[in-house]
């Protein structure tokens, strides 16, 4: 018997990880981020002092980097080297960065074979004890598992997602240059603002982080 896939994607801002999370969490599924996946590459190649313009010396160094994940969406974790730099992967830094390793093919694809791998374990077993995995990124509805059960994009007005990730205090100007920068950059190499064939889309624009999640347990009881 294998689990249940769910894939979501959508742009920054959406609500996708917070939902995603929290539907794994009802469902007592495993939660992968795949957005960490190339956070953690990024910090693993700055660390290293790898040119991040050289694009064969990045997804060899990607490819040696040895991380474990916590897929609990209760406490989600990236080890990298022993060390836990979950709260580290979520810096300024990395975000101003990422697009670097997601817009290189060859570190796409061997990030990508990481998590078919991860996603085909927890169908199986791994954390979710077979039950299955949610899984949120950009690309998961159409490259990495375009055979999953539920397929969502989530999308939401810009204005929406930029005030959304501001959130209180921030600069609007500086977090919305962010966040459309790195739609922008990372929209040259993967399609996550229309929906594929058969994917269902979600606006979150009007809806609160409780009506997106309720919204998603029905299309997966459907
Ligand atoms: O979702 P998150 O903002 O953490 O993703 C970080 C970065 O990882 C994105 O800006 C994008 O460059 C990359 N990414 C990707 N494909 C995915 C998930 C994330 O290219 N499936």
């Amino acid at each position: 018997m294998t689990g249940i896939s769910i894939a979501i994607d959508g742009p920054a801002g959406t609500g996708k990880s917070t939902v995603a999370r929290e539907v794994a969490r009802r469902l007592r599924l495993a939660y992968f981020d795949t957005g960490a996946t190339y956070r953690v590459g990024t910090l693993w190649c700055m660390r290293e002092g790898v040119d991040l313009s050289n694009e064969s010396d990045v997804a060899a160094m990607v490819e040696t980097m040895n991380v474990a994940l916590v897929l609990d969406p209760r406490n989600p974790r990236v080890i990298l080297e022993g060390e836990d730099v979950s709260s580290l992967i979520r810096a300024d830094s990395i975000a101003l960065t990422v697009s670097k390793v997601a817009t290189n093919l060859e570190a796409r694809a061997a990030l990508g074979q990481w998590q078919r791998d991860v996603i085909a374990s927890e169908l199986e077993g791994g954390y979710s004890e077979g039950r299955g995995v949610v899984t949120e990124g950009r690309d998961i509805t159409t490259v990495i598992a375009p055979d999953a059960d539920v397929r969502i994009l989530m999308t939401a007005d810009e204005e929406v997602r930029v005030a959304r990730r501001a959130g209180e205090g921030a600069d609007v100007a500086t977090v919305r240059e962010a966040v459309l920068g790195r739609d922008r950059k990372d929209a040259t190499v993967v399609e996550f603002h229309t929906a594929a064939d058969g994917v269902v889309t979600l606006d979150t624009t009007d809806l609160t982080i409780e009506e997106a999640v309720d919204a998603v347990l029905t299309l997966v009881a459907a």
